[in-house]
């Protein structure tokens, strides 16, 4: 009798990686192995443990190697080992204090609304009602994880690093929103060119970004572009969306285990937000008249990102910024015609 293979395609968060990859998991008898292209692993099948089932909302599978596949439901998956309330999860979930209200504001506000419906929406008022002390809370835990997996210390000379920063002071400063803006440098060890926005008003710049600038004012049109995130909140409403579903699943079968997928998942969710077209316009748009008020050309924002396209071509460096910025000739167009 031959051996019936199955195969599901999902994507796999490595938790090194900045954005989730394409994968297939499949399993064979005993053995299941993961594919993409550019890795291959091999698992016990019975070392596999699969998350709750709700409704038609996606699943997840923890490898043992500590990564996650997250996949559409499959009867399969009832055969894995499941997932089950455990007291180190609970633990975990305790110490982030911060994340535990930020979720139950989620919570409450989508079952009172019954805008189960109306994802969009609901992050929308969601994010509108978290404090922002909660905000900046979720944006350190993603600082701290981001610094264990993905970076260095700067090695930016401190006299650039102050001129960078008093521009970015200068050009946040007298905005509407009463947020409390940080400018952190890192070497981006495993991402390369990046920068991005966390919850709460931090701003992530890479040594990367800063050495393809050819000027200050190319660094502000990147920089203005990310207050832009913050401003709108594009970077919770993000974070709110991917982790609903989750979120829902803890409230329905009161496993915390499950809530704690969803919060792990965070950091990559935060920094690898693959943002919506149409919020990567609004934020451009902000970015245009910032820069224009503080005299700088939107012109600059259309050379970095034509650079950074030319970057991807020769190395697979920009890679991560582009992957959630991508460069379109429209966007580009929109820049050169903003600047006259
Ligand atoms: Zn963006």
């Amino acid at each position: 009798m031959s051996q019936a293979i199955v195969s599901l395609e999902g994507q796999y968060f490595g938790g090194r990686q900045p954005v989730p990859l394409p994968a297939t998991l499949l399993f064979s008898g005993r053995e299941a192995s993961l594919i993409s292209t550019t890795m291959a692993k091999k698992f016990t099948v019975s070392k596999l443990q699969a998350s709750p089932r709700v409704g038609r909302a996606d699943r997840f599978i923890a490898l043992p190697s500590g990564g996650q596949f997250q996949c559409a439901d499959h009867p399969l998956l009832d055969r894995l080992r499941q997932e089950v309330r455990s007291e180190g999860a609970v633990n975990w979930l305790e110490q982030r204090v911060s994340v535990a209200i930020a979720a139950i504001v989620i919570m409450v506000s989508i079952l009172a609304g019954g805008y189960l419906y109306g994802l969009p929406a609901v992050a929308e008022h969601v994010a509108a009602t978290i404090p922002i002390e909660n905000e900046a809370a979720l944006g350190k835990q993603a600082l701290i994880w981001l610094d264990k997996q993905w970076f260095e210390p700067t090695k930016i000379e401190r006299h650039v690093e102050k001129d960078i920063r008093e521009r970015f002071t200068a050009l946040h400063a007298g905005l509407p929103m009463d947020v409390r803006y940080q400018l952190e440098f890192r070497s981006g060890k495993h991402i390369g060119v990046n920068a991005f926005a966390l919850p709460g008003g931090t701003i992530v710049v890479t040594d990367e970004m800063i050495k393809l600038a050819t000027s200050t004012d190319e660094l502000m049109a990147v920089l203005a572009h990310e207050i832009g995130h913050v401003e709108m909140p594009h970077t919770l409403r993000h974070l709110i969306q991917n982790s609903v579903i989750a979120t829902v699943t803890a409230a329905i079968t009161a496993d915390a285990a499950s809530l704690t997928v969803a919060v792990a998942g965070a950091p990559t969710l935060v920094a690898g937000a693959k943002y919506s077209r149409e919020f990567e316009a609004e934020s451009d748009e902000f970015a245009f008249e910032l820069l224009k008020d503080h005299g700088i050309s939107p012109a600059a924002f259309a050379t970095i990102m034509e650079r950074l396209a030319k970057g991807a071509d020769e190395a697979e460096q920009s890679f991560a910024f582009l992957s959630s910025h991508p460069i379109t000739a429209e966007r580009v167009k929109r820049a050169r015609s903003a600047a006259e």
